[in-house]
């Protein structure tokens, strides 16, 4: 009843089922829900979402248990997204696929971990978490009696693949076209993006409070935080605390979206796109911030980098993550035999068809696949004499 709903519901420009450019091995329609529906199902029970779990972005699981992981960002992500693109009259299903599935390439360890790997594998095509997750998608996960990977929908795995070097778009077929015309993703995928900077610029800042590596006093140097605090401690002068933060993130968020809605909203009714086609070849993409909330946004990320990301205790914890990372990559690429039997398979056969840049592929893989827990064990297991394995 629902997806019935939401059909009539679409905007002309949004991705409709129908229009599906469809999926790499052929399977006939879905009997209850929509293509983007089955997409989405398919992305959750996925071995690399479940993954997610473990695997953090900016401070490690073992600091408390109340930071996000990529998990509770995956979700987060959607929750916001789906709003706009509910309030755009875009496919709200598809939008969410595009949410859930947009992490699934992250390696252990935030961004220290995919910068260590991309150092690793620099002699041999790099590391990219947005390539990877297509990877996964596309080849990596084994749940099907027919096909390596997920076999999703063009649209769902255009828009995982948020930015692509020319060089790779040039071997990834139809889906690195757009990179080599220079077109944009649907507006399902340009929404995905911009919910994914709102929710980690907001929730990066409300888990550096939370950890005390800045104060509230810190929070006000930035434009949106000092109006929001100022606003709430107008409405409910005794509030303190968590519950004092909580509301302020609340409302930050808030802020930015209903900007995203109306600024985006606006955009699209001045450009009038027919289908979706046009909102891939229209020149920039539609989905915005207003001038005031994309500064204001710059201003916060800005702060994060200098004030969070650059802390000392942030800095000590991705200095470890970064050394587990790149022992492991020597380690098995030395010893591909130290990896378990499937993982040596897959750099047996992958440096047949490449050598050496193969077999770096592989153990890429295989560490990328890594939670934050099990890379630590891992290192543990192969580099600590006292550890049993
Ligand atoms: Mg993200």
């Amino acid at each position: 009843m629902i997806a019935m709903n939401n059909v009539e519901w679409l905007a002309p420009y949004a991705a409709h089922d129908e229009h599906s450019r469809g999926r790499q091995f052929h399977e006939s329609l879905p009997t209850f829900r929509s293509e983007f529906q089955r997409d989405r199902d398919r992305i959750v029970h996925s071995t690399a979402f479940r993954r997610l779990v473990y695997k953090t972005q900016v401070f490690v699981n073992q600091e408390g248990d109340l930071y996000r992981t990529r998990l509770t960002h995956s979700l987060e992500v959607a929750q916001i997204a789906r709003t706009i693109a509910r309030a755009l009259h875009i496919n709200e299903t598809l939008t969410e696929a595009i949410c859930l599935a947009h992490d699934l390439g992250h390696t252990p360890f935030g961004h220290a971990g995919q910068d260590a790997l991309n150092d690793c594998m620099r002699e041999y095509g790099g590391f990219e978490h947005n390539l990877q997750s297509l990877r996964i998608v596309d080849h990596l996960e084994e749940r099907y009696a027919e096909f390596n990977g997920l076999n999703l929908t063009f649209e769902t795995r255009e828009g995982i693949l948020k930015h692509c070097s020319q060089k790779n778009a040039r071997q990834l077929g139809e889906l690195g076209e757009r990179f080599l015309r220079r077109e944009q993703a649907s507006l399902e995928a340009q929404v995905a993006n911009l919910a994914d900077e709102i929710a980690y610029n907001n929730h990066d800042l409300d888990d550096g409070l939370r950890a005390g590596l800045i104060t509230l006093d810190d929070a006000q140097e930035t434009t949106a935080f000092r109006n929001q605090y100022t606003a709430v401690m107008q409405a409910h002068p005794t509030l303190s605390g968590r519950r004092l933060v909580h509301e302020i993130v609340r409302r930050l968020i808030n802020q930015v979206v209903t900007d995203v809605v109306e600024t985006s909203r606006h955009a699209i009714e001045k450009v009038a796109p027919v289908d979706i086609q046009a909102i891939r070849q229209h020149e920039r993409s539609l989905v915005t911030f207003s001038d005031e909330a994309s500064h204001q946004h710059l201003e916060l990320k800005r702060f994060l980098r200098e004030r969070v990301y650059r802390h000392f205790r942030v800095l000590r914890m991705t200095n470890k993550a970064q050394q587990v990372v790149k022992s492991l990559f020597t380690a098995f690429m030395q010893s591909p035999e130290l990896m378990p039997p499937e993982h040596q398979q897959a750099a047996i056969r992958l440096n047949h068809e490449l050598p050496e840049v193969g077999r770096a592929r592989a153990v890429a893989d295989y560490i990328a696949g890594m939670t934050d827990r099990y890379a630590v064990l891992e290192y543990e297991r192969i580099f600590d004499p006292a550890k049993r394995s």
